[in-house]
């Protein structure tokens, strides 16, 4: 089964985006009833995770907690600047993997997939391959 990209556009130099939608409709286009979905964000600025999407004082909390953790200027010696946005990539990390089940997405009640923009605003990808079982 071949493997599927699609874009995302950032904002904002640090973004959570919500991309659980352009997931599940990778994975209905697969046509795919039981298996799992592995994503993977080829970049080394921006990463991707699964957390909550009820309140987005979530998303806010966890920005600002990496953000105290790795301030954008503080004690680095990579010359692009953006040494913040390579730890928290490295921290946060490059892939997911979901089950699908039913053609579905098996998420908790609260849960979203997130796109962890670090270094934006930019243009990114995120690579998906729907594998059945
Ligand atoms: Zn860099």
């Amino acid at each position: 089964m071949s493997m599927t990209s699609f874009t995302v556009k950032s904002r904002l130099r640090n973004e959570m985006i919500d991309i659980t939608h352009e997931v599940a409709q990778a994975v209905s286009q697969a046509g795919v009833q039981s298996g799992v979905c592995y994503l993977h964000v080829p970049h080394t600025t921006a990463a991707i995770t699964i957390n909550e999407n009820a309140d987005p004082d979530v998303r806010r909390d966890i920005l600002s907690a990496l953000a105290r953790a790795f301030p954008q200027h503080g004690d680095y010696r990579h010359s692009e600047g953006n040494s913040d946005a390579h730890i928290k990539t490295s921290l946060v990390g490059s892939s997911v993997m979901v089950l699908i089940e039913s053609g579905r997405l098996v998420l908790g009640t609260w849960q979203s997939i997130f796109f962890c923009e670090f270094d934006g605003p930019r243009t990114r990808k995120v690579h998906c391959k729907v594998m059945h079982s």
